[in-house]
């Protein structure tokens, strides 16, 4: 069991700063993504946890000690790559054995604890097969075995499954997070996959250019992002200006009521945010809070729903109609923006 501390950490590479003072108090047993687009820093972050590059500054603290003047192999983190990187020459067993046979581990014992984790894996009798006799997610999964066999403080996981395809995923990802939870070991894991990262994430620090813009649980990515570039990155384009006056925000399209006890933003200039999935497109007679005329821009049919655009206020929002939904583009209707489902961004 280890805490994960990241103090102002930094890495410069001439004049790029691919990460920038980045602080980060990881828990003990929890799982961590590390989202964000190409090049803001989560790989970069990773190999100075590992030990694989310095920090140009800052400090990363296992429970509260600094493992900076510590080599890579003495630190106990383990780091499972994106491609997996088994030793070609040997067998399924040396591969997973490997770590314990460099501890000096007899070899009896380095034969159970293989067995033990080649069943933690799926992969029970695989001792004998060589990596190029392997799928490409049973190497995977041996990486992950031969990363777990020798009981690190903290796993490190690169992009584990992106070499892998949508079904071996799903079951990849199934398997990394009962693994993780069954020996309680913090981990870090990197991905561009947003729906990857709030499927496995106990939290998600999402990052741009570097910086952390919000840690938080999955589902505050969703009804609680902190700024509207988080918001745009879960894929919520909905914005509307307005002015907060207690509990409610004046817009051009009259005033929309929130939940002011929810919502962080104080009184003064505001973007409202309601996400595609909760506007209710066809409110009742007796819903008569937060209506707001809007004009379709498109409706698409998606298979099990309906993806319409919206011009709200000359702005284009999206929104989530049935299946069978009958509107025509141009076509005027009243839609309603529950007031428990409006968020508040700075403005
Ligand atoms: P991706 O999802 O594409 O792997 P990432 O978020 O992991 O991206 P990093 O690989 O950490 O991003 O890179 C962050 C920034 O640092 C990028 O601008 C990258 O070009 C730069 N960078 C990374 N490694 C080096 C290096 N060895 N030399 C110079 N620049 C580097």
């Amino acid at each position: 069991m280890t805490t994960v501390v990241l103090q102002n950490l930094t890495r410069r590479f001439g004049d790029v700063v691919a990460v920038d003072r980045l602080n980060l108090e990881i828990e003990s047993g929890e799982m961590v993504a590390f989202l964000g687009p190409s090049g803001c820093g989560k790989t970069t972050t990773l190999r100075m946890i590992t030990g694989l590059l310095a920090p140009s500054q800052g400090d990363v603290l296992f429970d509260g000690r600094s493992i900076l003047g510590i080599p890579t192999e003495k630190r106990g983190a383990v780091m499972v790559f994106q491609k997996h990187l088994l030793f070609p020459t040997m067998n399924v067993a040396q591969n997973v054995g490997f770590g314990l046979r460099m501890q000096g581990v007899d070899k009896r014992e380095i034969d159970r604890r293989v067995s033990e984790m080649l069943e933690r894996v799926h992969l029970p009798g695989f001792e004998q097969r060589r990596a190029h006799e392997l799928s490409g997610g049973q190497q995977q999964r041996v990486a992950l075995a031969r990363a777990l066999i020798v009981e690190p403080k903290v796993l490190l996981l690169d992009e584990p499954l992106a070499n892998l395809d949508a079904n071996l995923r799903l079951e990849m990802r199934a398997l990394i997070r009962m693994i993780q939870q069954e020996l309680s070991i913090t981990s870090i894991f990197v991905t561009h996959d947003q729906e990857e990262a709030v499927m496995l994430a106990d939290r998600v620090a999402l990052m741009f250019n570097g910086q952390v813009q919000q840690f938080d649980r999955p589902q505050a990515f969703y009804d609680r992002p902190q700024s509207m570039e988080v918001a745009q990155f879960f894929r919520n384009n909905n914005f509307l200006r307005g002015i907060r006056k207690g509990d409610q925000v004046e817009t051009r399209l009259g005033i929309l009521r929130i939940d002011p006890d929810t919502v962080a933003q104080p009184d003064g200039p505001v973007l409202a945010t309601v996400r595609p999935e909760e506007i209710v497109l066809a409110p009742a007679a007796d819903q008569d809070e937060n209506r707001v005329r809007v004009t379709i821009q498109s409706s698409v049919y998606m298979g099990t729903y309906s993806q319409v655009l919206l011009d709200v206020d000359g702005q284009t929002w999206q929104a989530r109609g049935p299946a069978d939904l009958r509107i025509a583009p141009g076509e005027q209707i009243t839609v309603q923006l529950p007031r428990q489902h409006l968020w508040l961004l700075p403005g």
